[in-house]
């Protein structure tokens, strides 16, 4: 059996993860010059998330389509920008909600908190904490989404469901460990984090 299919998604996290950080220092440097001035941040947010949006866009499509060739079988349509952006607008049952949406949401909670809070520099690691773990999550979700995809368009009908086979192995996935279920037709994953995985039914 094929192993665990998340490596591309690590490396996709890691990468991300440091642009991030970057990024939000970046933006804390430039509001500090400013003294933290309310319309200089909403400006820098505003920009901010636009450049961490972008930064998920770029490197997620290149994970989708390494997922996509490296899956086997797969078929002939590589995940593009169009079906990226319908999976980002897509309501997302493991995180709660449509990533696309929440793009804006984090910015402005994070707007909202850096002009509101005493301590400015706490809410930008705040806001690189929030957007990380969203950005962790969604690297998984568009690596599973990427091989359903190719499995599909293979002309694959069922799939199986593998637990991590470790200690962290939650107990809402346990008892699915082996089943097979029609791929049309998988039940969602149940909570953050999980590294459930699927194979096609030999
Ligand atoms: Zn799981």
């Amino acid at each position: 059996m094929e192993q665990n299919p998340y490596e591309l998604a690590d490396k996709a996290i890691e990468l991300l993860n440091k642009k991030a950080v970057r990024r939000f220092n970046e933006a804390q440097s430039k509001a500090a010059l400013a003294k933290f001035d309310e319309l200089t941040i909403i400006g820098l947010t505003k920009e901010l998330y636009e450049s961490l949006a972008q930064d998920n866009q770029d490197t997620m499509l290149e994970l989708a389509q390494m997922v996509y060739r490296q899956t086997k079988p797969h078929g002939s349509q590589i995940p593009v920008v169009g079906w990226l952006l319908d999976f980002f607008m897509a309501y997302n049952p493991v995180m709660k909600y449509v990533y696309q949406h929440e793009i804006d949401r984090k910015r402005q909670y994070t707007a909202e908190g850096i002009n509101s809070a005493k301590d400015k520099p706490k809410e930008f690691q705040r806001g690189l904490m929030y957007w990380s773990r969203m950005t962790d999550q969604m690297c998984i979700e568009v690596t599973d989404a990427a091989r359903l995809k190719a499995f599909e368009d293979a002309g694959v009908k069922w799939v199986v469901w593998h637990t991590e086979h470790d200690e962290k192995v939650c107990e809402e996935c346990e008892p699915r460990d082996g089943k097979v279920y029609p791929i049309d037709n998988i039940p969602s994953k149940t909570h953050w984090g999980c590294r459930c995985w699927f194979t096609i039914k030999e």
